[in-house]
């Protein structure tokens, strides 16, 4: 294929997958925005292989092949509550991609370059392994955190800020170093240190965080994966890769500073890490506090009298994977006539729109979910408030405490109805580990159990 071809299909491409983004962003499109990105995918593929000599297509063949059959065993064993730590490792995939590409480019360059053009390609090899570096082991950090299996808990080291500085003073120098020299050891030498205090710093830098901020640190690896994918395609001189990788890495941008103002914290600050600690919070805890637990008969009788109920899934739900039943409940009760609307906070889950997914695969009519600012005002005017394995998206500690490590955080007010059912197995806290001082309340009532069988369990109520 001509490279005039290859460029028109690339500009195509590029077309479907902004295209596939405006879809992405309703739910009435959605179906039709990943229609596009898998037209805009298949396309890039065809143009990439046409373009290139026959060794190169057995190698993509193959490369796609073992790619495509591990993501294929992968994909189907991941449960639905392990999207986000996946999302999270790949991620640290591109990363990776970029420090190898980086290497490789600088190694056997595709193409040969002098003067202020090789300056720039040395520029963009540098730069794109320092953030692929920083995306590969922030990545793997934030994967660990989603899954448990590196604590939530910010790690504070004493003079951080300073490590973290002075990290990114060294690299510049040894980016000068590369620079300036031209021999190819002394420039991988150069290349290898800066990496390993990149990967040093995208640990630390993630591990920083707290449980509270995860959900701004996911979408910035996002952008941070798209930044290092658009550098790769500097460094390859491929324009689709580039224009991609800055679709990905700009609507990653928006969707943190989305997060951070859904969450009242400056994007900055959650950089700098240390939020989100675990809390003796003073709001809760009194030894004398006690839990007043219901029934499945109560919460059916209070359903039943209800003409405004306001459902408010978390991760507590995804979890049990109770949406179906919640749907069925939905149904059963508006045609009964109550007014049965959901309230969603943007950082419910464990990723962004977690619920408005789970909820639209259970054929929850959209009209129906609404986000905080549309509903938040509605609770004072709500009979029944069903919390279903939410936590900290309905902690008051975060509008009454100003102690509380999640203070200012804006939260779904459910506190503010008649009557709050909280459907949940234990008193466990929620992902920022910060105590709940709505348990404690007058009105509310705590059903305990599994939230899929404490729902099937109110639908059958409903239905006798
Ligand atoms: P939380 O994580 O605060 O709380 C979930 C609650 O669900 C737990 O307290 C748990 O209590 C309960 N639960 C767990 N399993 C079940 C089950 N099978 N049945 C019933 N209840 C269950 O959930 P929220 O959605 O309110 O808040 C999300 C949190 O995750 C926020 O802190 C947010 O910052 C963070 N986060 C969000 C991301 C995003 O992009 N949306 C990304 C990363 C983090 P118990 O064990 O007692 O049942």
């Amino acid at each position: 294929m001509s490279t005039g071809l290859v460029s028109v299909a690339y500009v195509v491409a590029s077309v479907l997958f902004i295209l596939s983004l405006g879809g992405l962003s309703h739910q009435e499109s959605a179906r039709r925005g990943n229609l596009y990105g898998v037209a805009g995918i298949v396309l890039a593929l065809a143009a990439t292989l046409a373009s290139v000599s026959s060794d190169g297509v057995i190698a993509i063949v193959v490369a796609v092949l073992l790619g495509a059959s591990v993501g294929i065993a992968i994909a189907n064993k991941v449960e639905m509550t392990q999207m986000p730590q996946l999302v999270a490792l790949l991620h640290s995939f591109v990363g990776l991609a970029a420090v190898l590409v980086g290497f490789a480019g600088y190694i056997e360059p595709l193409t040969d370059t002098t003067g202020t053009e090789h300056t720039i390609k040395l520029v963009e090899v540098f730069v794109g392994i320092f953030i692929g570096a920083i995306t590969f082991t922030g990545s793997l950090v934030a994967c660990g955190k989603l899954d448990g299996r590196i604590d939530s808990k910010a790690l504070t080291l004493p003079g951080r800020h300073l490590m973290n500085l002075a990290a990114v003073i060294v690299s510049v120098l040894l980016g000068a170093w590369f620079l300036g020299t031209d021999s190819l050891a002394l420039g991988l030498i150069a290349l290898v240190l800066m990496t390993v205090i990149a990967s040093v710093l995208g640990i630390h830098l993630i591990m920083a965080i707290g449980g509270a901020d995860m959900p701004v640190v996911v979408s910035m690896l996002n952008s941070y994966s798209g930044w290092a994918a658009a550098s790769i395609g500097f460094m390859l001189g491929n324009d689709l890769l580039i224009v991609t990788g800055a679709l990905v890495g700009s609507s990653g941008a928006i969707l943190s500073y989305i997060m951070c103002k859904a969450m009242n914290r400056s994007f900055i600050s959650v950089i700098l890490g240390g939020f989100g600690q675990t809390s003796s919070s003073s709001a809760v805890a009194d030894a004398d506090q006690s839990v007043h637990e219901t029934s499945v008969d109560e919460v059916c009788e209070e359903l039943r009298n209800a003409q405004s109920v306001i459902i408010v899934p978390g991760y507590g739900m995804a979890v049990a994977q109770a949406q179906s039943g919640v749907s069925d409940m939905t149904k059963l009760l508006r045609e009964r006539g109550v007014n049965v609307r959901f309230g969603i906070h943007p950082v419910a889950g464990r990723l962004p729109g977690h619920m408005n997914v789970l909820l639209a695969e259970a054929h929850v009519p959209y009209d129906i979910v609404l986000e905080m600012d549309e509903i938040n005002e509605d609770f004072p005017d709500t009979d029944v408030v069903l919390v279903i394995g939410a936590n900290d998206t309905v902690n008051p500690a975060a509008a009454e405490d100003p102690g509380s490590p999640i203070a200012g955080m804006p939260v779904l007010e459910v506190w503010k109805a008649h009557q709050v059912v909280v459907l949940k197995r234990g008193m466990a806290t929620g992902y920022s580990g910060v105590e709940n001082p709505l348990f404690f309340k007058d009105n509310a009532r705590m059903l305990f159990g599994d939230a899929k069988d404490s729902i099937d369990k109110l639908v059958s109520g409903l239905r006798a």
